[in-house]
């Protein structure tokens, strides 16, 4: 049986590191770390994902910067906000929110955050630089590096493995195999046009399933002793539940799970370290501005 990877513990070893690093920068500078997160309209999801990071900024001593704007707001308002931001000294890491509304050209809007501020590494000059080699980026995209924080937290060395990530968007498949090429792994990406997906996530040492597809890859395509972490997060109908449904991840957890040597369950694996990252993030940004006008 795989040993399950608890990402709330996970997340609650590293919030526990950080608010002790954020004690220690307010005794050394007399400042703490600044997040501000600018919501536009009011979609429900993004109003909850929005809470959680409000509330997790609180609890760890961090200064949130709450911008909520109308759904009509226009694009030339937004990227107002976004410049004063950028200048705000207080401000260390600008979150926008996605996604945004049809009339608002996201790309555009994203491009213009300070790269020293883009807390979700979604600039595209961070994403360059994440796939070049011999270059660091300023950040890390959040989810992919929740994945890699927990095979390494999980005693998992990924140096010399196979690695198959399955999924290639902007925000989770492409970065995460980025994040694994610059960790020595060798890396294959699955994505919907692949064909004969099972064998070739069956040689893999290391799977990150990021498809968005309910319980695709089953227990028979998983290598024995292989490290899974599920991203997909996806809600099925289940008439048991109050709500109607359950979340399930990507990977068939029941099956896997006895070949797996090590797998993350969804709730309860990446989706806790995933904003947990995004303070990291935060701390980083903060303490390079503290320690550049110290
Ligand atoms: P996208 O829909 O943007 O991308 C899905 C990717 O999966 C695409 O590259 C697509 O391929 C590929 N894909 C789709 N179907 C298949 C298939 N049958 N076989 C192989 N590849 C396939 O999703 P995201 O990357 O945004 O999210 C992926 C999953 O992760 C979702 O379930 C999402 O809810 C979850 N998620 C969880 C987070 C967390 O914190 N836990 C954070 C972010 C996302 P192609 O490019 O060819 O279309």
């Amino acid at each position: 049986m795989a040993t399950v990877i608890d990402g709330k513990a996970v997340a609650q070893t590293i919030r526990s590191e950080i608010a002790e690093e954020v004690r220690a920068l307010s005794q050394k500078y007399g400042k703490v770390p600044g997040l501000a997160v600018v919501i536009v309209g009011n979609r429900k999801d993004s109003q909850s994902y929005v809470g959680m990071k409000r509330k997790a900024c609180a609890e760890l001593g961090i200064k949130s910067f709450d911008i909520d704007l109308p759904e009509q707001v226009s694009e030339s308002d937004l990227i107002k906000q976004v410049h004063q931001l950028n200048v705000n000294p207080d401000v260390h890491g600008i979150l926008v929110q996605l996604p945004l509304p049809k009339h608002i050209n996201e790309e555009k809007v994203l491009s213009e955050i300070s790269l020293e501020k883009d807390v979700d590494g979604f600039h595209p000059l961070n994403i360059g630089k994440l796939a070049m080699k011999d270059r660091d980026p300023l950040f890390l995209p959040c989810t992919p590096k929740a994945c890699i924080e927990l095979l390494s937290r999980s005693g998992v060395s990924i140096k010399g493995k196979k690695a198959v990530v399955v999924g290639r968007s902007n925000i989770v498949g492409l970065p995460a195999s980025l994040l694994l090429l610059k960790a020595d792994a060798t890396v294959t990406i699955v994505h919907s046009r692949t064909t004969q997906p099972e064998s070739i996530i069956r040689e893999a040492d290391i799977v990150i399933a990021a498809a968005g597809q309910p319980m695709m890859i089953k227990g028979s395509w998983i290598k024995p002793g292989a490290a899974v972490i599920d991203v997909g997060t996806n809600a099925v109908d289940d008439p048991t539940k109050k709500s109607g449904y359950r979340l399930v991840g990507d990977v068939d957890f029941e099956e896997a799970s006895k070949v797996a040597g090590w797998i993350t369950p969804v709730p309860g694996g990446v989706g806790p370290m995933t904003v947990t990252m995004l303070l990291h993030n935060t701390l980083e940004g903060a303490k390079r501005c503290f320690e550049k006008n110290h």
